[in-house]
């Protein structure tokens, strides 16, 4: 008998029904009436064969065939998981994060490092990375790159300059960019080399960014909005807010040419006041954008609507930013799996096995979210053999896609979703482990999918009433 899918879902849009397979992630859109005819005939016993299925449907039953969302196979569901989870690739790093100091100059009320805490506070390190550490830890992340099999011709090997703050060790951070520059002369593996630095900006002024545009260093700013109000998380030590300063900075960044991002962290206050985004994308020009929804911490508990209303404005100011052709890097990565109907297994590369995290003492870890405690640094850079596809930690990580998980299978957002953050599914409830599911993602990943199902019956209809 022919049968839909268990991985198919029904959408409504607009006056049509679209039927999408959570693992194939092509959409079929129909006509209600075409949805209805195809309701009927699969309750009937001439769906006993797809040559069976009524002319007025026939193309859309064979659209619906193509895409495995109607099979008449009963080993067909079990055959397509199985080739995605085989599919799934085995750890391989390309990412590196150098954390140059865990010591921040901010303490926010949010940060999920800990850096907001006393009792967490002790357990940074206080000594930053120093040259000798750092020249390691290249050499250490150039060995990884090597030994991943991976090809960087195509492939963008990233290292990220991350804390605490990165600019409280700003010497080191020239060290370690010039370095891997001049490594870039010899070592193929480099030739794509991304660099960022992911700060709070307080530290930045007219000689190091001109530096950083130098040595081709990204300049990541992190806020939490668009006024002082939406920023009043982000403190110092003492208390004081720093919105103005920060975009005294930012100002700075745009007259001497640096090419900055932003790394929004979602604040509840930021996501009633969608107008804010647009205006500071214009007055400073803005080129790239990261929205980060905020995670709860055992010291900083969110409300249970903070997700819907982060969720919502993530979409609408994709649709706003698209507009200026700006692109937000969470949606951006969505869209492209969705465009390509292929599978995103993981929304962090910690969860893909394919980043480093290196300390300022020289232990290697997975997650920068594990600074404090150092679980899950499993190495140090001393460790010349080490490699991340026999590491039992890293397969652990590199397994935890939904892809993998029971919970996961009946969701429509299975393909696109990429699981979300494990650290924030294991801080959320008392008992959970980073195999638990990330559940403030979740409202995330599936009002996404139904924006990119509404949004691409949008586009076609427009194309079709043009080429009428
Ligand atoms: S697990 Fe969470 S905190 Fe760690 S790198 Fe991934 S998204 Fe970031
Ligand atoms: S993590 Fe949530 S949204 Fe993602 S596939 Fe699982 S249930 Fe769906």
């Amino acid at each position: 008998m022919v049968k839909l899918s268990r991985f198919a879902h029904t959408f409504e849009v607009d006056g049509a029904v679209a039927l999408y397979h959570s693992l194939r992630m092509k959409p079929v859109y129909l006509s209600r009436e075409s949805y209805q005819s195809l309701q009927a005939w699969l309750a009937s016993s001439f769906s006993d064969d797809f040559e069976h299925a009524p002319n007025e449907i026939k193309d859309e039953v064979q659209l619906l065939k193509k895409w495995k969302i109607l099979s008449d196979k009963a080993d067909e569901d079990d055959r397509v998981l199985t080739f995605i989870r085989d599919h799934e690739p085995e750890p391989a790093i390309s990412v590196c994060y150098m954390i140059l100091s865990e010591q921040c100059n901010l303490a926010c009320k949010y940060c999920f490092l800990g850096n907001n805490d006393d009792e967490k506070r002790k357990h940074f390190n206080l000594e930053s990375m120093s040259e000798e550490n750092a020249s390691k830890a290249v050499d250490f992340f150039v060995k990884q790159l090597k030994k991943s099999g991976l090809d960087f011709e195509k492939e963008k090997p990233v290292v990220i300059f991350y804390g605490g703050e990165p600019l409280v060790n700003y010497s080191i951070l020239v060290y370690i960019a010039e370095k891997l520059t001049k490594l870039q002369e010899t070592e193929p593996c480099l030739q794509n080399l991304q660099m960022s630095m992911v700060t709070n900006g307080l530290l930045l002024n007219e000689e190091r960014i001109k530096k950083l545009i130098d040595l081709k260093v990204g300049i990541g700013v992190s806020i939490d909005g668009f006024t002082e109000e939406e920023n009043s998380m982000r403190i110092d030590r003492d208390g004081n807010t720093v919105f103005k300063k920060i975009l005294e900075k930012v100002s700075l960044c745009q007259q001497l040419g640096a090419n900055i991002s932003l790394s929004v962290t979602l604040s509840e206050e930021t996501v009633k006041h969608r107008e804010h985004v647009i205006d500071l994308v214009k007055k400073y020009g803005i080129k790239g954008f990261g929205f980060n929804i905020m995670m709860s911490s055992d010291t900083f508990v969110l409300p249970e609507s903070y997700n819907e209303a982060a969720a919502d404005f993530i979409i609408d100011e994709f649709k706003e930013l698209r507009e200026l052709g700006i692109m937000e890097d969470r949606m951006l990565r969505k869209l492209d799996a969705f465009s390509k109907a292929k599978v995103y297994y993981s929304d962090c590369a910690a969860t893909s096995g394919g980043q480093i995290v290196i300390a300022p003492n020289g232990q290697v870890g997975i997650c920068h979210g594990c600074l404090y405690d150092k679980k899950y640094f499993v190495t140090t850079i001393d460790d010349d053999d080490f490699d991340c596809k026999a590491n039992e930690d890293f397969i652990e990580w590199s397994k935890l896609s939904p892809v993998n998980k029971e919970e996961c299978l009946d969701c429509p957002a299975l393909g696109i979703c990429g699981g979300g953050c494990p650290l924030n599914a294991m801080y959320s409830k008392e008992g959970n482990t980073i195999h638990s599911i990330d559940t403030r993602f979740c409202v995330h990943a599936k009002k996404t999918l139904n924006f990119l199902i509404e949004d691409l019956y949008r586009v076609m209809q427009e194309r079709s009433k043009h080429s009428e």
